[in-house]
């Protein structure tokens, strides 16, 4: 039986093989065995019960908690031409009567029901009727009281069970402790089901902390970067979400608000634009998300920190459902450690302790300098095993990026010990820089030994140094004046018997971003972006026709194969990820015309599938002919300045002089080297089309002296790669 459930896989979901698990569950339920499955958001938790409903006489229960949720699971299967309904008071009498009528006729292989439907006279007795072949429980922890959602009505599934003792019971859930598990299992009577428990670990979620420092632009710098794509930006309180969104709207993003305080009709409205992609942002407070089955949500961002590690994998798992990449990024800030510790500190005894021990975990997650994968997993009890994940800020950094700022340190701590440890972290920073400010002279701080010792920094590096220092556990704030405090580990510092390293700036959005991790697919990183947005033009345009989401005419996915494929038959078009024989019929001719007019406009063929490797070229003598050469093979600059023993300015006088021989190089691999937003790269090339790239001082004035020369080197050679020389 489960050939058949293979060839359903490829023959009405257009997928080539099952996810981890996927395969053996499915094998169980067709042997009525009961199971229990925890697999994470995305994990493909739905195709575990679809594909048996395909193959069972009978029917199959659908029991889900969200009215929203029903209904975009029947549209999505409406899409793959599989027939499925749901009862609930949403419908019109007669929609619900046609709904019943072809339930008793067996024309349809599932229903899905919230369970106080299920409970009601009239629906346990239109099933008496029925050949019930499955009953699966959607979203199984509501059962749970331990679970964070837990619903009174799930707890009279128990009883159902017994009325259909042949239906086989299938619970899934994506979030269950062992105690919510043990709940599951011992309230459906499930003690000899098989337990099926995937990884928690979601490979395609990039994960970066940043300080906060001034979020309106970090966030900017982040959006400039991720045209089109959706994405939720969560916000502590309603009053931030309405400050943000409005700033993001005057910024002209396409964004909307969502929290508690605005009607239901209007938070349904922004919900349903967010999902049809007429919104690109959503900014929310953690009201939002439960009942978004969205696939191709690409970044979730925290503006404020989480109140607990549970509720932040939550919402970051909205993010990239669909297995593409897709980036969580959270700004954190002191700040905002006290505005949730004020909160705990309202409460009492046992919640008290529970909530001080959540917001201990969640700031060891932020501040953990090993792969953030870790501490993430292990809450969870998970062990998280490599060493390095390639896909967290701190698996990315790069060896070089960290440095002695050991002698800064001193200076720093000796002015706090100095000034008495009462002030805060912008005094000390005064006080270093030889500030006149009023306080500094007030307090005749301008008579200490380390006025104006500092005057080679930024008053704004100073204060990163700060964090750095609190990071370490070097100095500590003083939770009520906010006054810093040094530590006892601080004296091995002063007396220099340990060193102090890290990362100085640590508020970029973006840096990662140019040397952002390659997917392990070709088609995610090289696919046609212009054929794709013209395919995404036209998905919507059939969307809006028919009143559905988008993603349940295709997923990001099945569009970037296509436009990387550039598939021109029906048969090669069958061979996409995600088409069916159903959407072959309802969609492949719009998708088709489209792909083969952009082919003939651009001269591109169809890609045969099976493509060789290119043949590696040999490099010729000369030094900067082997940087070049090396270059070309995709190795980072960074990378090439190690492997030649030599600095990056080199690799880049190598590469100039490479490219000035009439040799062409990729612009990106240069720009991964810049550590500057993409906002401020713009900023550059603006004024190098100005001023002509080849000298660098006008354009240094231009902006200000705000990048400093090395950033210009870089920049200038991108520009000379792109546009020629
Ligand atoms: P969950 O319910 O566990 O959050 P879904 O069932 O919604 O996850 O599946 C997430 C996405 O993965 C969907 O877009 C689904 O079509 C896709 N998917 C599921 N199984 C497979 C598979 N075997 N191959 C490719 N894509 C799959
Ligand atoms: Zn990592």
């Amino acid at each position: 039986m489960i050939e058949q459930a293979r060839q359903i896989l490829k023959e009405t979901f257009g997928y080539d093989s099952f996810r981890p698990l996927q395969e053996d569950v499915i094998t169980d339920v067709l042997k009525k065995k009961d199971s229990l499955v925890i697999m994470p958001t995305g994990g493909g938790k739905s195709l575990c019960y679809q594909i048996p409903a395909m193959i069972f006489d009978g029917l199959t229960v659908v029991i889900s908690p969200l009215i929203s949720l029903m209904k975009d699971q029947v549209e999505q299967l409406d899409e793959y031409g599989v027939p499925a309904v749901f009862l609930n008071s949403t419908l019109s009498p007669e929609q619900y009567q046609s709904n019943v009528a072809k339930l008793r006729s067996g024309s349809v292989d599932m229903l899905y029901l919230a369970p106080e439907t299920l409970m009601m006279d009239s629906t346990r007795n239109l099933l008496r009727d029925l050949k019930v072949d499955c009953f699966t429980i959607d979203e199984a922890h509501c059962i749970s009281e331990w679970g964070h959602d837990f619903r009174p009505e799930y707890r009279q599934l128990a009883s159902v069970r017994e009325t259909f003792p042949d239906a086989v019971c299938l619970a899934l859930t994506a979030t269950a402790t062992p105690r919510v598990r043990d709940d599951i299992q011992q309230i459906l009577d499930m003690k000899d089901s098989s337990v099926y428990l995937a990884s928690f670990n979601r490979e395609n979620l990039l994960l970066k902390v940043a300080d906060k420092e001034n979020p309106l632009d970090q966030i900017l710098d982040f959006l400039y970067t991720r045209p089109n794509q959706s994405g939720i930006i969560y916000c502590f309180s309603r009053r931030q979400v309405d400050e943000l969104w409005s700033d993001l709207k005057a910024e002209g993003h396409s964004a909307l608000p969502y929290h508690a305080g605005l009607s239901e009709r209007v938070r349904t409205r922004n919900q349903d634009a967010f999902i049809r992609d007429n919104a690109q942002i959503i900014v929310a407070t953690v009201a939002f998300g439960m009942g978004i089955n969205k696939p191709d949500v690409r970044f979730v961002i925290h503006h404020d920190m989480p109140q607990n590690i549970e509720s932040y994998y939550q919402q970051i798992g909205r993010a990239g459902r669909d297995g593409l990449q897709s980036d969580c990024l959270l700004l954190y800030s002191y700040s905002d450690k006290s505005k949730i510790q004020y909160f705990i500190n309202q409460k009492e005894g046992q919640e008290k302790e529970v909530a001080e021990k959540h917001l201990e975990s969640m700031i060891h997650y932020m501040e953990f300098d090993g792969c953030r994968r870790k501490p993430l997993m292990n809450y969870f009890g998970e062990e998280y095993e490599k060493e390095n994940c390639g896909l967290c800020d701190n698996c990315l950094r790069q060896q070089g990026d960290l440095q002695d700022y050991t002698e800064q340190a001193q200076k720093y701590m000796s002015c706090v010990v100095r000034t008495g440890e009462r002030y805060g972290a912008h005094h000390i920073a005064d006080v270093l820089r030889g500030s006149k400010a009023k306080r500094v002279l007030q307090q005749k701080h301008d008579e200490l030994s380390t006025y104006g010792i500092g005057m080679e920094w930024s008053k704004n590096q100073w204060i990163q140094l700060s964090r750095l220092l609190i990071r370490k556990g070097f100095l500590e704030k003083d939770s009520d004046h906010g006054n810093l405090l040094i530590t006892k580990d601080a004296k091995k510092v002063l007396q220099g018997d340990e060193r102090v390293q890290g990362i100085l700036d640590r508020t970029q959005t973006v840096a990662d971003e140019n040397a952002r991790p390659k997917t392990s697919s070709d088609v995610e990183d090289k696919h046609n972006v212009h054929l794709f947005e013209k395919l995404r033009e036209k998905r919507k345009e059939l969307a809006d026709e028919q009143d559905i989401p988008p993603y349940v005419i295709f997923p990001d996915t099945t569009l970037m194969e296509m436009s990387y494929y550039f598939p021109q038959s029906e048969e090669y078009l069958m061979g996409i990820y995600g088409v069916g024989s159903s959407k072959l019929k309802k969609y492949g001719a719009p998708f088709l015309k489209i792909i083969r007019e952009f082919c003939d406009e651009n001269n591109i063929e169809e890609r045969s599938r099976e493509i060789g490797k290119k043949v590696k070229k040999t490099s010729s003598g000369k030094k900067h002919h082997q940087v070049g050469e090396e270059y070309k093979t995709g190795k980072s600059i960074d990378h090439l300045a190690e492997q030649f023993g030599v600095k990056t300015v080199t690799i880049l006088s190598n590469l100039k002089k490479y490219l000035d021989e009439g040799n062409k190089i990729d612009p990106d691999g240069v720009l991964a080297a810049s550590s500057l937003s993409q906002r401020k790269i713009d900023e550059v090339y603006e004024s190098m089309e100005k001023n002509g790239p080849a000298i660098l001082k006008p354009i240094y004035e231009d902006l200000n002296k705000s990048v400093d020369y090395n950033e210009l080197r870089i920049l200038q050679l991108a520009y000379l790669a792109q546009n020629g020389n």
